[in-house]
């Protein structure tokens, strides 16, 4: 069996109708991740024991019900998942893709993943990511790039790019990734799923590697927006081991999967559909709008006047964040420590010298900078006044439309190598995905057309906080009348 034609409710059906097992799942999940990793790298750590015994259990629980009881299976029962390797699995690793944490293994599950189990979800393994969940290609894992399976010579986004990958290539219907600037997002765009970057606290962020806590984010992919509601269903609501969870309920978002277009007003800044923009995106992007306006939304034009600075903002508050979450790898609490390095500061220097790489250095520098005695008020206080303006931009654009929509990402897939020497360029990349992590609004990205090349293209749509089942509901309409006509090279 192929999970690559596979929904979770098609998966749940199959199981409880005993046409299949969560243990012969398991392994076609884990024979893929294994054999696809040569050419992929998407998993960092694939966990063939602890999945099938996970599974074990699942089809043990099913047998010893009665078959009332499995019409009552939990929601997730036998759905493999990957996860990014910047959230916490008991007995699993969490390298975050760096040297300095290769060696840690967290005590602990994360909030997410905890409900995931017990959902009846089953982990297959923890899939690769930009160091620290930095980057926007993927290319500063420690543990070298993950490929995209729509061409390998292409990066397949960062920095969530193993789970967007382990997705596209059919190992697994769905993952979990991080979204601080577009991680979730961006991958998803050019790697042809869907991603979804819920509203700031609609997820926990226990057992989440800190990267930026302001604009930190669990988020979603899979190829059906059903599966990123089903998902979002399970591991979404107030925890009390976060306290930036909101104890805002919960809606059923499978519900809202289907509701009615008409009267959805969508809003298009065109303002920023400028500069930068590949003419293939912009057309995809046009042709996206009128889809929307055929299926019976309303378009209007909107405006984000301070759009113009958001990744000069988040440029600042991304690694003046980072730079102080990142100051507790000293080497004496978690993963690796230098050796011989008799002297404790020296010990220090050494371990954080040896273990992170060149662009988790440049944040901690930026970041240090930024918020130094002399320039904080020029910089970190400034950026912060943006972000209000920012914020109060969504205000007024929510107050005219249900759902903002742009590119994700202002080119498809670029080669490995291309913006390395670059990294304006690269920060360049987030232009779209930023401003919603600034705003803390929920967005999502949905494949939309592919380019002249077959590399997908992704639309974006931010809503106002809360509006995840709306966003949902606009992807899923999309999908329906526009699904995407090809299939990546390397698939399961
Ligand atoms: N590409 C952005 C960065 O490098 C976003 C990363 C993210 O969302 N984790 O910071």
């Amino acid at each position: 069996m192929s999970l690559a034609n596979n929904t979770i409710a098609s998966l749940r059906d199959q199981i409880v109708r005993g046409e299949t097992t969560a243990h012969a799942t398991a392994e076609s999940a884990l024979n893929s991740a294994e054999k696809l990793n040569g050419s992929l790298n998407a998993f960092l750590e694939i966990d063939r024991d602890g999945a099938l015994n996970r599974a074990d259990e699942v089809d043990k629980k099913l047998k010893t019900e009665t078959a009332d009881e499995t019409s009552a299976l939990p929601a997730l029962a036998g759905v493999p998942i990957a996860v990014k390797d910047n959230i916490c699995v008991r007995g699993l690793q969490a390298s975050c893709g760096s040297r300095i944490l290769g060696p840690y293994h967290p005590p602990y599950n994360a909030t997410a993943i905890e409900r995931l189990i017990a959902a009846g979800s089953v982990i297959i393994g923890k899939t690769n990511c930009d160091e620290f969940a930095m980057g926007s290609s993927n290319e500063n894992s420690a543990f070298g790039p993950v490929k995209n399976p729509w061409d390998l010579a292409r990066v397949p986004g960062g920095s969530s790019g193993g789970s967007a990958a382990a997705v596209a290539a059919g190992i697994v219907p769905v993952a979990l990734g991080s979204d601080t600037g577009g991680s979730v997002r961006q991958p998803a765009a050019l790697c042809g799923v869907i991603g979804l970057k819920p509203t700031y606290g609609r997820v926990s962020r226990y057992g989440l590697v800190a990267f930026g806590s302001s604009l930190d984010q669990i988020g979603v992919f899979a190829r059906a927006a059903s599966d990123v509601a089903a998902v979002l269903q399970v591991i979404a609501g107030r925890d009390r081991s976060d306290a930036t969870t909101a104890d805002v309920p919960v809606p059923d978002y499978s519900a809202a999967l289907t509701r009615e277009m008409a009267g959805i007003r969508l809003g298009v800044p065109r303002a920023l559909l400028g500069e930068g923009l590949h003419a293939e995106v912009r057309t995809a992007i046009e042709k996206a709008i009128d889809a929307y306006h055929d299926l019976g939304a309303e378009i209007v034009e909107v405006d984000l006047p301070h759009a113009k600075y958001a990744i000069a903002v988040y440029y600042i508050i991304a690694t003046a964040e980072a730079s102080s979450n990142l100051a507790r790898y000293d080497g004496a609490r978690y993963g690796y420590r230098a050796e011989n390095a008799p002297e404790l500061r020296d010990m220090y220097r050494r371990t954080r010298d040896e273990g992170f790489g060149a662009e988790v250095k440049r944040r901690v520098m930026l970041g240090t900078y930024v918020l130094s005695a002399g320039y904080y008020d020029a910089y970190y206080l400034k950026a912060q006044k943006v972000r209000t303006l920012l914020r109060q931009d969504f205000g007024a654009a929510f107050a005219r439309c249900d759902a903002i929509l742009t590119p994700t990402t202002p080119t498809t897939a670029f080669l490995f190598g291309e913006k390395m020497d670059d990294p304006l360029q690269m920060y360049l990349n987030d232009i779209y995905t930023v401003t919603a992590n600034l705003g803390g609004v929920p967005g999502i990205s949905i494949p939309c057309g592919l380019s002249a090349e077959g590399l997908p293209i992704g639309v974006q749509l931010l809503g106002p906080y809360w509006s995840e089942a709306r966003l949902l509901h606009l992807a899923q309409a999309y999908q329906t009348a526009h699904p995407l006509q090809a299939r990546p090279q390397v698939h399961a």
